[in-house]
């Protein structure tokens, strides 16, 4: 069985007590897939020490040179994507192919930042006197935390990582425990693109052990954090209460609305695919879809027929559309969303249970005749859960959508204009889509939301910039 070490100072370690969890494949509860490092703090602190002591000369070097480090990274999870993703569809359940592109969107993502290196610049301000200089120059935080989910376990954390580390800071990632071993293989990579020590550190084991010695440290100059709105409301607690930069994503409700006059076959395939892919495991996920009264007869028989269509699997075979949620308490927490939404008075049209293969499975689920008042017109559920919702007018519409303490990501189908800026100018939601699924943007562009979906800057694109560095304002005159 694999062995899942911290990475600290330029080595692989052990953790200091010598504890381990083991990790399994959720398809297959009984396949032990390797044994994970439980970290102490006296791990975490020498983490942080490290990349404190090794941020001195990182931020000295010219983007330039640091790019290239970035650029081979690149390129080392170009080469090992199938690898990388069969551990990762292991460990977590996401299809090989959904797997294999998550991988080469995270090549993609450090080659993006790898020319951030020789673009990122301040502002040129003119000066009152009209003789001095004045200009800004953007300068990094220091030793920051990156803290992440196991949705995505390559491209959260290198959506943290490329930027962190072009604009000279040094990190401490810790990664979801339930998909460490693929935290470790994206790590084995950018460790071989020659990364000098304590530039990039990796230390796993519990998130309340990590994350409490990460913001109790002296040291930590930022914290990044992307999961669960209850552990976000804690670090922004505690990094707020000792003044530290933090930055959250985290929960998302998103809502698709279907207009008259929508493509209604496109609508359905965007739905199914924003609502199921990743077995709806998404921050993005299609998770209510608000129909037009006049469309809502066709468009659920579109529905039925492309989920009754769903091939459920490993992941590792290519005509599997999903694979399992990824552990035991996720399975469990989708079957008591479903639970209640039928004890509160939901039609269940389609699936609601587990199929009889074993392992953490959820079958296609789709409810009709949800209201807001609903516990599935309002929380996040985290897996392959929509919930259909009627209305008469796309103003009744958006309230619906808007009926939510979420604001991350929202869709509408239509040919309008006039209706799809409607939709956009009063959609409360930080990514507003026309014509296309809820999941997903590209990474040149900014990522977050509105309301309790984010916490300060953006991530993503040049806007990751805001997080990852100070502004400094500086007066010359000689
Ligand atoms: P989670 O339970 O909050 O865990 C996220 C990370 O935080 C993990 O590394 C976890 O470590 C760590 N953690 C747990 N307790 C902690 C604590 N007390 N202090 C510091 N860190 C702690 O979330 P999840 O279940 O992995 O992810 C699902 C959630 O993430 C969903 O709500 C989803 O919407 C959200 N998400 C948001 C985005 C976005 O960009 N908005 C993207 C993806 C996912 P352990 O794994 O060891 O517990």
């Amino acid at each position: 069985m694999k062995s899942c070490l911290n990475y600290i100072e330029g080595q692989w370690r052990l953790p200091e007590t010598d504890e381990w969890s083991v990790n399994v494949n959720p398809a297959y509860p009984e396949e032990k897939l390797g044994r994970i490092a439980r970290s102490t703090q006296t791990d975490v602190n020498r983490a942080v020490e490290a990349a404190d002591a090794a941020f001195a000369s990182w931020k000295e070097w010219p983007g330039a040179k640091r790019g290239r480090l970035l650029a081979a990274a690149g390129r080392l999870l170009e080469e090992r994507a199938d690898a990388i993703a069969e551990t990762m569809t292991r460990e977590m359940g996401k299809t090989l192919p959904e797997a294999r592109g998550e991988v080469l969107r995270g090549a993609a993502i450090l080659h993006y930042y790898a020319g951030e290196g020789e673009r990122a610049s301040g502002e040129h301000i003119p000066a009152g006197d009209g003789k001095s200089l004045l200009y800004t120059r953007r300068i990094p935080l220091g030793a920051v935390g990156l803290i992440t989910p196991w949705n995505f376990p390559v491209a959260i954390p290198v959506w943290k990582l490329a930027p962190a580390l072009i604009y000279g800071n040094t990190v401490v990632l810790k990664p979801a425990g339930n998909t460490s071993l693929t935290g470790c293989a994206l790590v084995e990579a950018l460790v071989e693109a020659g990364f000098p020590p304590g530039v990039i550190n990796l230390v796993h084991g519990s998130g309340q052990v990590v994350g409490d010695a990460m913001l109790a440290h002296p040291r930590l100059a930022g914290i990044s954090f992307t999961g669960s709105n209850t552990v976000g409301k804690l670090i922004a607690g505690t990094a707020s209460g000792r003044g530290l930069k933090y930055q959250l994503e985290m929960g998302g409700k998103n809502s698709v609305i279907i207009m008259e006059d929508a493509d209604l076959d496109q609508a359905a395939d965007l739905v199914v695919s924003g609502s199921m892919k990743s077995t709806g495991q998404k921050c993005t996920a299609t998770s209510k879809v608000i129909v037009m009264k006049d469309a809502v007869e066709p468009f659920t028989r579109k529905l039925l027929a492309r989920l009754s269509a769903i091939k459920a699997g490993d992941g590792m075979q290519p005509d599997t559309y999903f694979g399992p949620v990824a552990s035991h308490s996720a399975q469990q927490s989708v079957l008591s969303h479903i639970r209640r939404g039928i004890e509160e008075g939901a039609r269940l049209l389609f699936g609601g249970g587990v199929p009889e293969r074993g392992g953490y499975f959820v079958e296609p689920t789709l409810f009709a005749g949800v209201t807001p008042s609903m516990a599935l017109a309002r929380e996040e559920i985290f897996g392959p859960v929509l919930a259909l919702m009627e209305a008469d007018t796309l103003e009744l519409a958006i309230r619906m959508a808007n009926d939510t303490d979420y604001g991350l990501s929202a869709a509408i189908f239509t040919k309008s204009l006039e209706s799809a800026m409607t939709f956009i100018n009063h959609i409360e939601a930080g990514m507003v889509k026309v014509n296309a699924e809820t999941a997903g943007v590209e990474y040149q562009a900014p990522f977050g939301g509105l309301k309790q979906s984010s916490s300060n800057s953006r991530e993503q694109g040049r806007a990751a910039m805001e997080f990852f560095t100070h502004t400094q304002t500086v007066s010359l005159s000689i």
